[in-house]
């Protein structure tokens, strides 16, 4: 009886942090640390925790960037290359975001600060109309910024759905037939949501190529014609489960 021990002995049978009971793979369901290798996330490497997140679903509490919960049967590599590209789209709607914020708010300050130039001199109405095209400027950098950022925020829905879809598949081509509740509970997702998981995967299944998929990839990446070309050429869903095609502009 020896056995028991040598294998709880790789990880701690309770949570250091609160002495709370550790679940199969590792993860204190009192705090919620997490202690077990199937925790790594694979952005940035650490073991860490999953957390609700209102735009990513989960998220890794270690690095912000989006994760798959954890599961009995390790995440693929291609779902990983999907969490990457989602996580590298985040960063970049983020920064987007940022820099349309920051020139809507120095945009306001110049419009600020004209109008009061306007106040106490009286220049004349040519210069009057060229000061205020140019403190209208940031206003206008700022709306590309948000459309950049909102471009950003598709492609990283996107990728978080192929993501998704792709570990929902795995959990199926695992367990067999997979009722919604099991894969809520598994995925820790709402019954509606797992539902509509199961029901990509039985397309992806017996659809070649699922027409709703490609035609959302389409949407999502208009980078170029190449992309174009490649999303409505006839794949067969293993071709696409395991060489995704992510762009990442
Ligand atoms: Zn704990
Ligand atoms: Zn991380």
């Amino acid at each position: 009886m020896t056995l028991p021990d040598a294998a709880l002995a790789a990880r701690p049978d309770v949570c250091s942090a609160c002495s709370g009971p550790l679940d199969s793979l590792g993860h204190c369901a009192k705090c919620g640390a997490a202690f077990g290798e199937p925790y790594r996330c694979p952005l940035c490497r650490a073991v860490a925790g999953v957390e609700p997140s209102p735009t990513l679903y989960y998220r890794c509490r270690s690095c912000g960037g989006p994760r798959i919960p954890p599961t009995e049967s390790p995440i693929s590599e291609a779902e990983a290359a999907y969490l990457r590209s989602a996580r590298s789209e985040q960063l970049r709607a983020a920064a987007f975001r940022g820099g349309a914020g920051f020139a809507l708010g120095s945009g306001g300050l110049s419009l600020l600060v004209t109008l009061v130039v306007f106040l106490v001199t009286s220049p004349a109405p040519f210069a009057k109309f060229a000061a205020l095209l140019a403190s209208l400027v940031p206003f206008a950098l700022s709306f590309f910024a948000l459309r950049r950022a909102r471009s950003h925020s598709r492609k990283l829905e996107a990728a978080l759905q192929q993501a998704w879809l792709l570990a929902a598949s795995r959990l199926v081509a695992l367990r067999g037939e997979m009722s919604a509740q099991a894969l809520s509970q598994v995925l820790r997702i709402d019954e509606t949501r797992a539902e509509l998981l199961l029901a990509e995967v039985s397309v992806q299944d017996f659809v070649h190529p699922p027409a709703e998929m490609s035609a959302r990839v389409r949407v999502t990446e208009l980078a170029g014609p190449s992309d174009e070309a490649a999303a409505a050429e006839p794949a067969p869903a293993a071709a696409v489960v395991s060489k995704p095609t992510i762009s990442s502009h």
